[in-house]
């Protein structure tokens, strides 16, 4: 076989529609439920999200075209290059071909561009004037800022108290590109301003900056509310990376054995694995795929499939996902975007499907994996994206045990670069692994009591 080192697509053929996995499953995906347990009517989100938005988030049509004005703003980064990670395949003296789609490349460092450009268009679209957002680490923010500059929307994001101070980075990064970046809890809101007069010194949380955003976005007329993962029309415009990875693979006579994902909501995972879930569905190929999430918050390894909250306030509906929660802190382990309790509707469907599965890694063990790819291939990976790495190391030691070349897939969700404290603390071996005991998912779980169970 030749020596791929990157196998790219033209503009031309780049994907001109996203791929909804929702059509495809042979058991329909559960509805999300309100407060009082009925299902959800599209029109009850209709205050929160743009209706074309709504129409996408519960869609069952199975292809569902990118308007080109869409596909002409991905042209600046997409398609992303296929890369053959030979030289750590070197490092591992592994029989197996280790392959990896290139979201690093996007200007705003990772995957979440891809649906930041969708939302911000549709809202455009809808006659949305502002956005409004909460982001954790900042990733989902700064993706978010840049696409509605380009958009021509207002944006204003609620960042967590502790992450607003740590990381004053992805603050710049944000306000370069014009948005609007506030600490929360602000005294702007009612939620803020309550949660200030009890907790004044909270180190502020994603529960508390979600229900900040939603509520001044309900509060604004002409105001809509965005997030970045979980949500069906989040995943459905991440499936242009495996869309893009199946013709890249096909331009050169091959289809992964293994596909690997990180999973924090699910997004980039899912766009990367359902592009080829539904060739497994349909039975023409098998491939393993595995979603990497950290041992410090291992949802689908350790939690249960049933509805729970998609933050800790319960402002949003009843989800049906796998989840340790909505009350569970994880640690402050270093891959702040997967601290999240639950996992998208869509990917933990196709789990209790028995689609795919789960591994939970601790995170020294990314940290090394990550600092191994990136002596190896150079690209300094984001600490989500070490997870689906040290996963792909280990499959790539289970292929040199058991003699066997197969072909290894997985998807660098982002790059590092803004992340190096992160490794300076690794470097200087500050960084410590958690174990996840039965006493801490008993506790996290007694949450659930009360809300209704999927069987
Ligand atoms: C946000 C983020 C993740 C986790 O989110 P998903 O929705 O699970 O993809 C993973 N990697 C990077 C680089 C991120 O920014």
């Amino acid at each position: 076989m030749h020596d791929y080192v990157r196998i790219p697509l033209t503009e031309d053929e780049m994907p001109r529609e996203w791929y909804n996995i929702a059509a495809d499953f042979s058991k329909p995906l559960p509805p999300p439920l309100g407060r009082d347990g009925s299902p959800l009517r599209p029109e009850n989100l209709a205050a929160v999200f743009p209706m074309n938005l709504i129409e996408q988030e519960v869609s069952t049509q199975r292809w569902i075209p990118i308007p080109e004005e869409i596909r002409r703003i991905l042209f600046r980064w997409r398609p992303t290059p296929l890369r053959r990670a030979g030289a750590l395949e070197k490092a591992l003296k592994t029989p197996a071909r280790i392959f990896f789609k290139d979201e690093s490349v996007s200007p705003a460092g990772s995957h979440k561009l891809n649906t930041a450009v969708p939302q911000a268009y549709y809202n455009k679209a809808f006659g949305t004037k502002r956005l409004t957002t909460e982001t954790g680490a900042g990733q989902w923010g700064s993706a978010l800022a840049l696409g509605c500059n380009w958009m021509g929307l207002a944006l204003r994001v609620y960042m967590v108290r502790c992450s607003f101070n740590q990381k004053p980075m992805r603050q710049t990064l944000m306000r370069v590109w014009g948005a609007e970046c506030l600490s929360s809890p602000t005294d702007r809101t009612q939620a803020g301003r309550a949660v200030l007069a009890r907790w004044p010194n909270t180190p502020g949380s994603l529960g508390i900056a979600i229900s900040e955003a939603i509520e001044d976005a309900v509060s604004s007329p002409d105001a809509k509310y965005s997030l970045g993962s979980v949500l069906n029309h989040v995943l459905l415009h991440q499936t242009i990376i495996g869309l893009e990875a199946k013709k890249q693979f096909a331009k050169i006579g091959l289809y992964p054995d293994v596909i690997i994902g990180c999973a924090g909501g699910g997004s980039n995972f899912a766009g990367c694995a359902f592009p080829f879930l539904a060739d497994k569905i349909a039975g023409t190929h098998n491939p393993l795929v595995l979603a990497a999430e950290p041992t410090a918050c291992p949802k689908m390894s350790r939690g249960v499939y049933t509805y729970d909250s998609g933050d800790v306030a319960m402002m949003t509906p009843l989800l049906p996902m796998y989840t340790i929660g909505h009350e569970y802190q994880p640690p402050a382990i270093h891959a702040g975007g997967l601290r999240y309790h639950g996992m998208a509707p869509l990917v933990s469907h196709a789990k209790h499907e028995g689609l795919m599965d789960s591994v939970a890694l601790p995170q020294t063990e990314c940290f090394r994996a990550g600092m191994l790819f990136a002596a190896t291939e150079g690209i300094i990976p984001a600490p989500e994206s070490s997870h689906a790495i040290a996963l792909a190391i280990r499959e790539a030691h289970r292929s040199r045990e058991e003699g066997k070349t197969r072909t290894i897939l997985f998807n660098l969700s982002g790059h590092g670069l803004l992340e190096l404290s992160s490794y300076q603390s690794f470097l200087d071996g500050k960084i410590e692994d958690y174990e996840f005991t039965p006493e801490d998912l008993r506790k996290s779980l007694a949450v659930l009591n009360g809300l209704p169970s999927l069987s």
